[in-house]
This record gives C-alpha cells, sequence and structure tokens, in this order.
C-alpha cells in the first residue's frame, strides 16, 4: 500500500462526526434536519483549512445531534469568526476559500489557543468528519398555501 493510502486509511479510523454547515442565517436548527430530534448546544473544537495552507482551530459553540452524532455549524457565523482570525494573523488569507476539516479534543486546541496552528501538526491531532452532509431547505415548504407570497 502507498504511503499516501495509508494516510487515508489511518485518517478515515479517526474519523468522527458528521457535519453540516448551515447557509440559511434565519434558520437555527434546534430541530436536527435528519431525525427531527431536539438539537443540543455544544462546544467543538473545529479545525478549519483555509487557501491555499492555512490551519485554523476554532473552540465554538455549535447545534449537536447526538442521535446523528450530527454537528451543524451556522456558516455565517463561522465567516464572521474567520474574518477576525484571519485580519488578526494572516490578513492576506481574508476571504479565501476554506473547508472545515473536522475536530479536535480540547486539550490539544488549548495548547495551541492562539488559534493558528502548524499543518503537520494540527492534521496529526485532529479527527476528520465522517462525512459532510447537505440539506436544502425549499422556501416554498415552510410557508401554508395560502400565505405562500404571490
Ligand atoms: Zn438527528
Amino acid at each position: 500500500m502507498s504511503d499516501k493510502s495509508n494516510n487515508i486509511q489511518r485518517a478515515l479510523k479517526r474519523a468522527r462526526h458528521y457535519f453540516f454547515l448551515n447557509p440559511y442565517e434565519d434558520m437555527a436548527f434546534t430541530r436536527c434536519p435528519k431525525c427531527d430530534g431536539k438539537t443540543k448546544i455544544r462546544k467543538h473544537c473545529l479545525v478549519i483549512h483555509i487557501d491555499p495552507k492555512h490551519l485554523f482551530s476554532l473552540n465554538k459553540i455549535c447545534r449537536y445531534c447526538p442521535n446523528c452524532d450530527l454537528i451543524i455549524v451556522k456558516q455565517a457565523e463561522l465567516e464572521g469568526l474567520l474574518a477576525a482570525i484571519c485580519e488578526e494573523y494572516e490578513p492576506d488569507i481574508v476571504g479565501n476559500e476554506y473547508f472545515v476539516f473536522g475536530t479536535m479534543d480540547r486539550k490539544d486546541w488549548k495548547e495551541g489557543q492562539t488559534g493558528k496552528i502548524s499543518q503537520q501538526e494540527g492534521i496529526k491531532r485532529s479527527y476528520p468528519f465522517k462525512e459532510v452532509w447537505k440539506f436544502e431547505v425549499r422556501p416554498g415548504g415552510w410557508y401554508p398555501a395560502k400565505q405562500a407570497r404571490s
């Protein structure tokens, strides 16, 4: 097996949680979009990759469904926090493409409290998501027909 596929195998073994980046500013997802159970509010240390090659960790309050092991994060909130961190540490990369890679343990996050962590160390310590899910909310579906805008 090549080194690369070995690394992928190892990463998958460490995979934790499912993830949903919520693009809807007005949807709090107090109920899980998958199982309709009540979501809880829980802090998670998110690991975020920002192009071209920056890794940040963020201890953030998220919505969490314990049934589905699903973490839900509001995109607008996340981007606001990322912009603030980047302005402080890496102003050049504000607005770059990013993706939320996974989570890390709180104790590991605490060691590198500045937010910025080295690529190698960060990857080694973080747990990739099992899968990233997307949910679509169809605007028409949320209104009784007679209230729908014409
Ligand atoms: Zn659920």
